[in-house]
């Protein structure tokens, strides 16, 4: 996270997902890193709680994007992952059995967090297409990049006061 104006901040993801928030009143923002551990953990509540607590904006004045993921298409996880969410946010309708097989999606617990955090879902907005499904636009880690990343990064606008800097 950071209020200094213009300084950017990133993360690097190959199907984790990278969520971004930000506070159109003072400029600050943060990155957030979601994978299954940090996001059974509670981050992305956890994040925009501490973003709307340090601004005083209060999480329905704050906005947020999700880039892109592995879909629930191609996330096929453990019954070890279903554990480690146990009833949290935003768990029970981010499972889905299909053959036999478990498949989490990292957006709907993501989006399930922000929305139990305070949010509206109008200042919610997603890159939509799995990682593993989109290979002529996105890395993708399971699919066989094994270094290649995907930056996503946001710009702390430095409006305290002013409007439109
Ligand atoms: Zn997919």
């Amino acid at each position: 996270m950071t209020d200094i104006p213009g300084v950017s901040i990133g993360i690097r993801t190959a199907d984790c997902l990278p969520l971004l928030i930000a506070d159109p009143g003072t400029g600050a923002a943060a990155a957030v890193h979601c994978g299954w551990r940090s996001l059974a953990l509670g981050l992305a509540g956890k994040a925009l709680g501490t973003l709307a607590e340090i601004t005083g904006t209060g999480p329905s004045g704050l906005v947020a994007v999700l880039g892109p993921s592995i879909g629930p298409c191609h996330y096929e996880v453990g019954q070890d992952v279903r554990r480690a969410f146990g009833a949290g946010p935003g768990s029970d309708p981010a499972f889905e059995t299909r053959g036999g097989r478990l498949f989490l999606d990292l957006g709907a617990v993501v989006k399930a967090q922000l929305l139990e955090g305070g949010m509206d879902p109008g200042d919610i907005e997603e890159v939509v297409g799995c990682t593993v499904c989109n290979r002529e636009l996105f890395w993708s880690y399971r699919a066989g990049d094994e270094e290649e990343r995907m930056v996503s990064f946001i710009t702390a606008r430095g409006n305290r006061g002013r409007a439109g800097a």
